[in-house]
């Protein structure tokens, strides 16, 4: 299969610096080895997704320099999820949930570690096979979410930059939703489908993605695709030590297009930051990549001053 590596944003702001760092990366890993880079609007939630955002988005990668080969919607790709999501119905692997919110903070304890919550499978049934039947018919007229199974078991992998890595599903996040109850598609599932048939090789992110991999390869194998390798990122930190997020308003790109000078000055400093130059200046993209080597990249994260 040829090299092909993807940048799969969310819609529902403006890109901040650590946004950027991994687009650049995985453009720079991809132009390296001669592949193509596919750009994936990943606006599944109808709630925060704004055309808007994405429109800014594309305006933001043109002005870095980095040109994608492919390019694709989340939100016209509904009858394809349904269709690989029918798959696991299928073979009586999901269940209807009719669980709200309130229900599962209200049986579960956040994970102490990281405030995650384990699904504690109220709704599973106890046959698979009957599992759809009424579901239609619950008695406050709710609709279901749709969740899928997960076993008791380790799902391994090696991280081409973290290492290896091993999760069991069932203790980490237990049976995980595909389809919300308000009919919006998962992100596990879509962003699985989406890089299987646009035959996705290199996944690269930050590493606040590092463990949904096990469970998006629990999908990759239940639908017969090909894992593709994953390779994490360090994540960018602002002064207080927490990962850049929208509310770091001095580190989103509309403030940095007002001061920087150029985009090059931008990449100069990602650049350096990601440990391709000795100096933060500026460059361009197309410099970089001659320079782009996976060993290079720093493991631990990385502090970015306003
Ligand atoms: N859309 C996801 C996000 O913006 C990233 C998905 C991915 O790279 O797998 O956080």
């Amino acid at each position: 299969m040829p090299m092909k590596g993807r940048f799969a944003p969310s819609p529902t702001g403006r890109m901040h610096l650590g946004n950027v760092y991994s687009a650049l990366l995985s453009w720079l890993s991809v132009r390296s080895q001669g592949g193509a880079w596919v750009l994936r609007i990943e606006d599944l939630d109808p709630q925060r997704s704004r055309r808007s955002f994405a429109e800014q988005i594309e305006d933001d990668l043109k002005w870095l320099g980095l040109e994608w080969d492919e390019y694709f919607v989340q939100s016209e790709r509904g009858a394809i999820y349904t269709h690989y999501l029918n798959i696991l119905k299928g073979k009586y692997l999901t269940y209807p949930c009719y669980c709200t919110r309130a229900d599962i903070m209200a049986t579960q304890a956040p994970h102490e570690s990281d405030g995650r919550i384990v699904y504690a499978g109220t709704c599973r049934p106890a046959n698979l096979e009957h599992a759809w039947l009424n579901a239609d018919s619950h008695p406050l007229g709710r609709k279901p979410a749709t969740r899928l199974i997960v076993p008791d078991k380790e799902i391994s992998f090696v991280d081409a930059h973290y290492g290896p890595q091993s999760v069991n599903l069932a203790r980490h996040c237990g049976d995980f939703v595909l389809r919300r109850a308000d009919g919006a598609w998962a992100y596990q599932l879509a962003v699985v489908v989406d890089d299987a048939l646009m035959g996705i090789t290199e996944v690269v992110r930050g590493r606040d993605l590092l463990l949904s991999a096990p469970q998006q390869i629990y999908l990759y194998r239940l639908l017969g695709f090909e894992v593709p390798t994953f390779c994490h990122l360090p994540l960018l930190c602002n002064e207080a030590g927490q990962r850049l997020c929208k509310r770091d308003k001095s580190l989103d790109l509309g403030e940095i297009r007002k001061s920087a000078h150029s985009s090059n000055s931008v990449l100069g400093q990602l650049a350096f930051y990601a440990g391709l130059i000795d100096r933060p200046e500026p460059v361009s993209a197309l410099d970089l990549v001659p320079e782009f080597s996976w060993t290079k990249v720093p493991i631990e994260d990385i502090y970015v001053s306003k």
